[in-house]
């Protein structure tokens, strides 16, 4: 039995992940189990997979949940401290899937037991991605990659010398967005923005596919995870979401990652690495499919792609500065506070606001500085977004 635990088990990841383990209740021992305001799910799925423990994130829904596992044996937490001590019980196989900045403390928890740890929260290491490998390292743990570029990646990397790598291609679908007139992008709203054409997934991840956001932070995310240098990073837009990621050779040779837009699949490779095992997705039919199209992000449309260099380039805690502000612009966005285009413009401006601040952003890289500069980082976005209304 391999002892697994799912952190963000709730959310779109979480839910893809425990699809795989119900299928074979036999094969797994449930550890722990994290959600956030989603309690009936996390209790629902705590009692089925027969968790040890169930904790949510917020001090205010403990009662809900111990309620609603009463006579389980499943023990019920809430609360930051509590995410993390679920996420240091013993396990062989940990999912880290929240979103956002609040996955990196729970992330890092995990690691510290030397555990494997199946990364889909892309933000813990566009923030702190030094921190992230060195924990890795000093605790003789494995990252596994789940975001399906890297996966890809990954995948097409096995057996291969990092020396014979030239390029790494990203593919991005485009978004919601990719075929509007780009005058339009500004009058965006939040349902329109909100639905993906290609992948069901959560809506932050959806409205950052849109904006290109998500896959500004999956080139950082491919720099830290690969370690190559932002340069042999490329992203190329291909709405068919059919091929994942390309590998760049030496001799000319790109290996390609294709398969279906199902997470399932990279969630079940992470989860059989290193055997590679049945997963219930569809099989693609390339004939039916026809053709793959390619074309070149437009700059004007995804600032976002220009924005991560930027942060790159600045080195630092840049990264957790640009993650926090793109998440606060986000949350802005999403209370229809800011326009759809005026989130890459308030992440600019405080990337430039910050980049002075050496105290900030040239701290050494540990979880203090990280969440400081994150709430820095935060602040700053609101203040800009004030000034701006
Ligand atoms: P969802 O929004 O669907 O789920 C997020 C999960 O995190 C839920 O369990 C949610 O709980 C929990 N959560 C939310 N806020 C907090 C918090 N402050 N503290 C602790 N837990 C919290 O997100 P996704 O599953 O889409 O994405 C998860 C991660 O995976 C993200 O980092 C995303 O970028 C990455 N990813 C997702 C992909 C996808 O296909 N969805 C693809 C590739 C990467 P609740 O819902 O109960 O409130
Ligand atoms: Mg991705």
């Amino acid at each position: 039995m391999r002892r697994v635990s799912i952190l963000g088990a709730t959310g779109s990841i979480g839910q893809n992940t425990i699809d795989l383990i119900a299928r074979a209740p036999e094969a797994y021992d449930v550890v722990a189990l994290t959600g956030g305001r989603n309690i009936a799910q996390l209790a629902h799925d705590a009692r089925r997979l027969k968790a040890e423990i169930a904790v949510t994130a917020h001090d205010e829904c403990l009662d809900d949940l111990r309620a609603a596992l009463e006579g389980s044996g499943v023990e019920a937490a809430a609360g930051a401290a509590a995410l993390c001590e679920a996420a240091e019980r013993p396990a062989d196989w940990v999912m880290s899937a929240i979103v956002g900045a609040a996955g990196l403390a729970p992330g890092l928890a995990a690691l510290r037991t030397g555990t494997t740890l199946a990364l889909a929260n892309k933000e813990s290491l566009v923030c702190a991605g030094g921190l992230i490998l060195e924990t890795a390292r000093r605790n003789g743990a494995r990252i596994l990659p789940v975001d399906s570029e890297h996966s890809a990646i990954f995948q097409a990397l096995r057996g291969e010398d990092m020396d014979a790598v030239e390029r790494i291609i990203l593919t991005a679908s485009g978004g919601a967005f990719r075929d509007w007139p780009i005058e339009d992008l500004g009058r965006a709203s939040l349902s329109e923005a909100s639905t993906h054409p290609n992948w069901d997934m959560g809506q932050r991840i959806t409205i950052d596919s849109a904006s290109m956001f998500n896959k500004a932070m999956e080139v950082i995310e491919t720099r830290e995870f690969f370690g190559v240098p932002p340069e042999m990073i490329e992203v190329v837009v291909h709405p068919e979401s059919m091929i994942h990621a390309l590998v760049g050779f030496r001799d000319g040779a790109l290996m390609a990652h294709v398969g279906p837009a199902d997470m399932r699949h990279a969630i079940g490779y992470a989860l059989h690495w290193p055997e590679r095992q049945g997963l219930p997705v569809e099989r693609l039919d390339l004939a039916r499919i026809g053709s793959l199209s390619f074309r070149t992000p437009e700059p004007e449309r995804y600032p976002a792609l220009k924005l991560a260099r930027q942060a790159m380039e600045r080195g630092g805690l840049a990264g957790a500065v640009f993650n926090a502000a793109k998440e606060q612009a986000l949350d802005h966005f999403i209370e229809g506070r800011v326009s759809f285009t005026g989130m890459a413009e308030v992440v600019e401006e405080v990337l430039t606001r910050l980049d002075a601040d050496t105290d900030v952003v040239d701290a050494a890289m540990t979880l203090d500085n990280v969440t400081r500069t994150d709430h820095l980082a935060r602040q700053c976005a609101r203040n800009v977004m004030a000034e701006r209304a």
